[in-house]
């Protein structure tokens, strides 16, 4: 008989977290209501200043002979030079939409006629707070935001687009890790942009222990 055992809880609104997860375990993000973007950054969890890179990341999968041709698209979530190791496998991705690029912050809301309205950054911080952290101990602005529906030069003319998700309640994007990992979420702040469909909403959490 195979036990598996599963720890779940939800990351409310416009609000961020950070947890462990330890190698070998599963980590689901899950749409708890629909139409919602979690942005997600990676640490060791035994040296901080390892940490997620997403443009690397996605580079790594977009030249590798397995991906080509496909989007740019993580695949495996590597860790910034020097180390360059895998730190979590995308296991499982239904719906597939998400945006290896910036999270929400202070300027973006400036620039979106918002000034002052919370952004990623803040949630950002909060969470990372709690482990004795600084955005500052952050290496790059870039995460993996999960369930963006984002496209860059959709017309050819170099623009990009913004669309809701198209994700709905129930819908998720499930990782392995393969070190042990702090995550630090943010549920995004924005219901200026279309991100979350204009309306913020919660994250659901699952960490499986296969
Ligand atoms: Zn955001």
């Amino acid at each position: 008989m195979s036990v598996t055992s599963t720890t779940e809880f939800v990351i409310p609104k416009c609000t961020g977290k950070a947890f462990r997860v330890e190698q070998g375990q599963l980590l689901r993000v899950i749409q708890h209501e629909g139409k919602q973007v979690a942005g997600l950054i990676f640490l060791n969890a035994h040296n901080f200043k390892e940490q997620f890179m997403a443009e690397f990341s996605g580079g790594l999968s977009f030249f590798h002979p397995a991906h080509l041709g496909s989007h740019y698209k993580a695949a495996q979530l590597y860790s910034k030079v020097p180390y360059e190791r895998i730190m979590l496998t995308v296991t499982d991705n239904p719906v597939g939409d998400h945006f290896l690029g910036p999270h929400c912050t202070k300027t973006m809301m400036d620039i979106w006629d918002a000034p002052g309205h919370r952004s990623c950054s803040d949630n950002f911080s909060d969470a990372l707070s709690e482990f004795g952290m600084e955005l500052e101990d952050i290496y790059s602005p870039s995460v993996l935001n999960a369930f963006a529906n984002v496209s860059i030069d959709p017309n050819g003319d170099g623009s990009v687009n913004i669309a809701p998700p198209r994700s709905v309640e129930g819908d998720y994007i499930e990782f392995r890790a393969e070190m042990d990992v702090l995550a630090v979420i943010s549920v995004c702040p924005d219901d200026v942009s279309a991100m979350n469909d204009h309306s913020c909403k919660a994250i659901k959490i699952q960490i499986i222990d296969p």
